[in-house]
């Protein structure tokens, strides 16, 4: 059998093991197991990466404890406004949405966008129109609310500040997959409610292509969690495919050159997962902590939390 591959993540950001209680870490790694078994289940069948990934990504964002789909931040009003993209390898397709309020799993909606759409990216009421036309699930405003969540924004909104996801932790709870399957296809995928108290219409870097999320079968597919701004000046995800394509780097050495020196560089706290096509991955971050696990077809589960 070919090898397959898949990694996921729940977001980067300062998590250390002094400001976690064992029953929330027990809970974290529960989740990431979860969800890159319901990925690894696909692939293991002869699936697509492209269901793979959907599949972990769904999973995650069914999770209230990452910030993603239920357990999304709030915006400096009060709303979740989510994103999400996933893309193909194989031809390059992609499907985006952003900003988009009351939808379950903003990830299927993207692959909607890309399977029944002309287009690759479509962004608020436009958005949800097309989710409506296409049957897309919807839920209350009570299904994403966490009291969690809705505390940060009442401590950010104190200070008047933008925050990332968790205000002590300063953590950054995206959530994102990159998958090979068995047939040599690679796929990304990411999704996010973005940042606490962001400005409503504020959009990141997990629903751009390039930015947070890229695949291309000639090199790699990436998925990444930071400070958004930063990775879209960075087009952090392009950035490590081309370094490949181009530079003829290993993906190890080009995940390296992104995420610990030109994103340090510029200020971009994060971290990214890449698979390339041989089935190598890379978890890379210059946070102290990402939520993170792999899953590879000749080896067992790999699920981290903390810096090693
Ligand atoms: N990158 C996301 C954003 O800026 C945040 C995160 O990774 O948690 O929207």
């Amino acid at each position: 059998m070919n090898k397959y591959a898949i990694a996921i993540h729940g977001g980067a950001g300062t998590i250390v093991r002094a400001s976690m209680t064992p029953e929330k870490e027990t809970l974290y790694k529960k989740g990431l197991e979860l969800a890159i078994l319901s990925g690894e289940h696909i692939l293991k069948n002869g699936g697509s990466s492209m269901d793979a990934v959907e599949a972990a990504i769904r999973t995650l964002e069914d999770n209230p404890l990452f910030n993603a789909g239920k357990g999304a931040v709030f915006t400096n009003n009060g709303k979740n406004e989510m994103d999400a993209a996933i893309m193909d390898g194989e031809n390059l397709k992609a499907g985006a949405v952003a900003g988009v309020q009351n939808i379950k799993n903003p990830i299927h909606l993207a692959r909607t966008v890309m399977d029944k759409s002309e287009h690759v990216f479509l962004a608020g009421f436009g958005a949800m129109e097309f989710a409506e036309k296409n049957k897309i699930e919807f839920a209350p405003d009570a299904y994403f609310f966490t009291r969690e969540r809705y505390d940060q924004l009442l401590s950010a909104k104190q200070t008047d500040k933008v925050q990332l996801d968790h205000t002590e932790e300063k953590k950054f709870g995206t959530v994102g997959a990159v998958a090979l399957d068995i047939q040599g296809n690679l796929a990304a995928g990411t999704s996010t409610g973005g940042m606490t108290n962001k400005k409503f219409g504020r959009i990141g870097d997990s629903p751009l292509i390039g930015a947070g999320t890229y695949a291309n079968n000639k090199t790699c597919a990436v998925s990444c969690t930071g400070y958004g701004e930063y990775f879209i000046r960075s087009v952090a995800a392009h950035d490590v495919s081309c370094l490949m394509e181009y530079k003829r780097l290993s993906l190890k050495q080009a995940c390296r050159l992104v995420v610990q020196d030109k994103l340090i560089k510029i200020g971009g706290e994060g971290g990214l997962i890449a698979v390339d096509a041989q089935g190598n991955i890379e978890l890379s971050f210059n946070s102290d902590g990402m939520y993170r696990a792999m899953k590879k077809s000749d080896e067992g589960v790999y699920i981290g939390i903390y810096r090693e």
